[in-house]
């Protein structure tokens, strides 16, 4: 079916994007997989051509544009590159978010030039080795001295871990509170106490950081806490949750339908018993199932994403969004590998990059359980 969620703008942007990651990010990606991180130099050249915080004001070098679509094209175009170190969409479509939202002016003109131009990585550190689905039981503690917060306490799983400037960090400045005793607060490279772990060992995303970070009285400046507010993290973290789980969700779609494109050239090609495994008709019910399911999914995805805009997206739909396309994906890609045969799981073929890299969308973000967890509490039974 016709996709029409893009204008002529987002087209020609799409095709600077294209260009950016065929230049700078494919070449070298198999040797960021080897050395587990993407150079820094890579997030400022893609800084340089306009890849960051799109709705980010001008007077703070943004381009001013609030339209999620620009997010969408990134989004797609990593994934179509197979690019799964770059931890762009983080940045740009999690963390945006909060510093654009949250922040007093003093703290946009500290951290939103560096953020558009790429010389400020940015993450975000809610799970702990003792809490990810259950954010309210994170043990991190911030205690007010004076006009600092002294922050104690470890995140693991961190995207962006080991490159990051800015970190928002998940920490209780109140612990008998419950939820109105979380907040964030932004704690940054350089800050006495503040250490990195490993670069974690994962089985997909290998060019990607994922650490563990430590807090060890870290002197956080009462001018770093974002909103404005003690106890309000809990429900910040909540409005900007579906944004995150979008942006997934957009991922996930990318991913299933650049692996059913390849996988249909695959099966058009192959030949067994004479004739191409794409002439059985058990490879053509495979392929027409799933491409019916992705371009269902895609047409779901594409309407958040204007509901997105319109600033009505809400929690449920969001998570219907999350859970049932990455779900999608794996399935996708995994029956995708079957058609493959034994170069399925072979590396150098995408399909099997796919399908180690695309496990992880179910878990982070919120899990598919917790998913269904929101939109079930939503029948108010
Ligand atoms: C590669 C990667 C990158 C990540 N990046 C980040 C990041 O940048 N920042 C960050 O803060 N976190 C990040 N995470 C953490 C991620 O968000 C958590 O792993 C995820 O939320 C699940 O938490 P958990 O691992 O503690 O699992 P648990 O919460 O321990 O869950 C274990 C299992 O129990 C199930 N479960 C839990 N509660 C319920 C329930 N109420 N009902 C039914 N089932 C339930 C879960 O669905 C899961 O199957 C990342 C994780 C990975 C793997």
């Amino acid at each position: 079916m016709q996709r029409d969620l893009f204008e002529e703008e987002h087209l020609l942007f799409r095709e600077t994007v294209r260009e950016f990651l065929t230049r700078e990010v494919v070449p070298h990606h198999a040797r960021w997989e080897k050395d587990g991180i993407v150079p820094r130099e890579v997030w400022k050249k893609a800084g340089e051509v306009g890849m960051f915080g799109f709705t980010v004001p001008e007077e703070y070098g943004g381009a001013g544009i609030t339209d999620f679509r620009y997010n969408a094209v990134i989004v797609e175009e990593i994934i179509a590159a197979g690019a799964s170190g770059l931890g762009f969409s983080l940045h740009n479509d999690v963390m945006a978010p909060y510093l654009l939202g949250l922040t007093d002016d003093a703290q946009k003109a500290r951290w939103l030039p560096g953020f558009v131009s790429g010389e400020l990585i940015t993450a975000i550190a809610m799970t702990e080795p003792g809490a990810g689905s259950d954010l309210q039981g994170v043990r991190t503690t911030a205690v007010r001295e004076g006009d600092h917060y002294v922050v104690n306490g470890s995140k693991t799983f961190i995207t962006n871990g080991i490159n990051a400037d800015l970190v928002v960090v998940v920490a209780k400045t109140d612990p008998d509170a419950g939820a109105r005793g979380i907040s964030l607060l932004v704690v940054e490279r350089g800050m006495e106490g503040f250490t990195r772990g490993r670069n974690l060992e994962k089985i997909g995303m290998h060019a990607q950081d994922t650490a563990e970070l430590f807090f060890d009285d870290v002197r956080v400046p009462a001018a770093n806490l974002l909103g404005g507010q003690e106890g309000q993290g809990f429900y910040q973290l909540m409005a900007n949750l579906p944004q995150e789980r979008l942006s997934i969700a957009v991922a996930a779609v990318a991913a299933a339908e650049t692996v059913l494109r390849t996988t249909i050239e695959y099966c058009r090609n192959r030949t067994a018993f004479g004739r191409s495994v794409g002439s059985f008709q058990n490879t053509r019910f495979v392929l027409a199932e799933l491409d019916t399911e992705v371009d269902i999914a895609r047409h779901y995805v594409d309407r958040c994403v204007r509901a997105l805009n319109a600033g009505e997206l809400g929690v449920v739909d969001a998570a219907k969004a999350k859970w049932w396309t990455t779900e999608l994906q794996n399935r996708v890609i995994d029956r995708c590998l079957q058609l493959h045969g034994g170069y399925g799981y072979m590396l150098e073929y995408p399909v099997a990059r796919a399908w180690i890299d695309s496990r992880v969308q179910t878990i982070y973000g919120g899990t598919t359980e917790i998913m269904k967890e929101i939109i079930g509490r939503s029948f108010g039974f």
